[in-house]
């Protein structure tokens, strides 16, 4: 098959691509030698038989063995990069055929001929599984041609020892086998690009069911699962060296009020584009994602929680600066409450905790009067003894 530019691996550099792609030649090149050992097999057991002279199956062995010599070369030294088509599959159909021709000319009679001209096809078959349409249409000509012009030669030569009619019909049985090989090639072409177009379906598919399955669905944010995950991330970076970092959990205030007002519809459009707001608010480090209903959460990387609130702070002022439209005409804004805690390499806070201390702050948030940003007291243990904690979050507040 073609190792073509598509079918690189994930995480795979350019170079070890290559690589892989020369090793992969390499391996073809070393199937292909069990042909050649079996064609040069065949001619040994010609000359024995005395249909060819030992001098001609010798020479044929040793053009053999230099064919495959320098194609392992090409490969060793990567002189086939500088090629169109580093394979070489034209190259390498081609190269056997003036051997080949050369030994059914050596023969002594037409039967002989015809017993082998099946084996020197074997190149040609090769071919199929690689070769384009046109190279292929070329390879089959010189092939046709050769064999027209060494059966001919060869009857005419021979004329005196018995009937040329034997050429005639090796000639006539090439030309219906021929063509059937390029037909052949061109089915197993069109199966070959097929195959090419379901493989890069299925690769978009997988990566559409991947992002799907980190991505929430109603605002394209990144999920409660992937914000876990990346959770992990930071709070192992605290058990590897000095390492602080915030989590933000946000709130949006009297949500069910805009739902119960507007419709959910609205509720939903709000949603929407208050997730789009804070996205393109956070820095580029940042994870963001929605961590469930009208909440979301924010980790804040390599951030102490003064530098947190202050960020925080910030994006507060900004989405109570946004205004939404009812179906009704009438205008609307929101504010947010925030809970903010800080984990770092002293603590090392195992995520449930950490975020029990911002949700902690955040039910803090609301009972003082919400659109605000409060920030979980850095000695805080996280352990649930606030009256409210361990109610469902986000329902009991004040
Ligand atoms: P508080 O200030 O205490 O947070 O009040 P609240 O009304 O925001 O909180 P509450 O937990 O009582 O209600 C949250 C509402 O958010 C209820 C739920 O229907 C709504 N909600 C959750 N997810 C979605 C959603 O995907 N779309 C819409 N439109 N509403 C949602
Ligand atoms: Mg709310
Ligand atoms: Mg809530």
């Amino acid at each position: 098959m073609t190792m073509s530019a598509d079918d690189g691996r994930a995480g795979e550099s350019a170079a070890e691509r290559v690589a892989r792609h020369q090793r992969v030649r390499l391996r073809r090149l070393g199937l292909s030698c069990i042909s050649y050992a079996l064609q040069i097999a065949l001619a040994v057991v010609i000359a024995l038989l005395g249909a060819v002279k030992p001098m001609v199956a010798m020479g044929y062995a040793m053009a053999q063995c230099v064919i495959v010599a320098s194609f392992y070369l090409a490969f060793r030294t990567g002189v086939n990069l500088r090629s169109s088509e580093p394979n070489l599959t034209l190259a390498q159909v081609l190269a056997p055929a003036l051997p080949g021709l050369l030994l059914l000319y050596a023969l002594d009679s037409a039967e002989s001929q015809a017993a082998l001209v099946l084996t020197t096809v074997v190149p040609l078959l090769y071919g199929t599984l690689d070769l384009s349409m046109g190279s292929f249409i070329v390879a089959v000509t010189v092939y046709t041609v050769g064999y027209l012009v060494v059966v001919f030669s060869h009857g005419l030569l021979h004329a005196h020892e018995g009937p040329f009619f034997h050429n005639w019909i090796l000639a006539a049985s090439l030309a219906i086998v021929m063509p059937q090989i390029v037909l052949l090639s061109a089915l197993i072409n069109r199966l070959r690009r097929t195959l090419r177009e379901r493989n890069h379906e299925v690769r978009e598919a997988m990566s559409r069911i991947e992002a799907m399955a980190v991505r929430d669905h109603l605002t394209g944010l990144y999920n409660r699962r992937w914000l876990m995950d990346m959770l992990d991330r930071e709070r192992t970076r605290c058990q590897r060296a000095p390492y602080v970092f915030c989590v933000a959990l946000i709130d949006v205030d009297h949500f069910k009020q805009i739902n119960d007002t507007y419709g959910h519809a609205v509720g939903d459009e709000v949603l929407k584009r208050l997730a789009r707001l804070m996205a393109d608010g956070v820095r580029e480090i940042d994870s963001f994602g929605r961590f469930g209903g009208e909440e979301f959460l924010w980790i804040v990387p390599d951030t102490d929680l003064e530098h947190a609130m202050e960020a925080a702070e910030r994006l507060r002022r900004q989405v109570a600066e946004l205004v939404f439209h009812g179906e009704d005409g009438t205008d609307f804004s929101i504010t947010l409450s925030m809970g903010i805690a800080q984990n770092d390499s002293n603590r090392r806070l195992p995520n449930h905790t950490l975020l029990r201390l911002a949700d902690r702050a955040l039910y803090d948030a609301k009972a003082g009067g919400r659109d605000r940003a409060v920030g979980a007291p850095r000695e805080a243990s996280g352990r649930v003894d606030h009256p409210a904690a361990g109610r469902k979050r986000g329902r009991g507040r004040p």
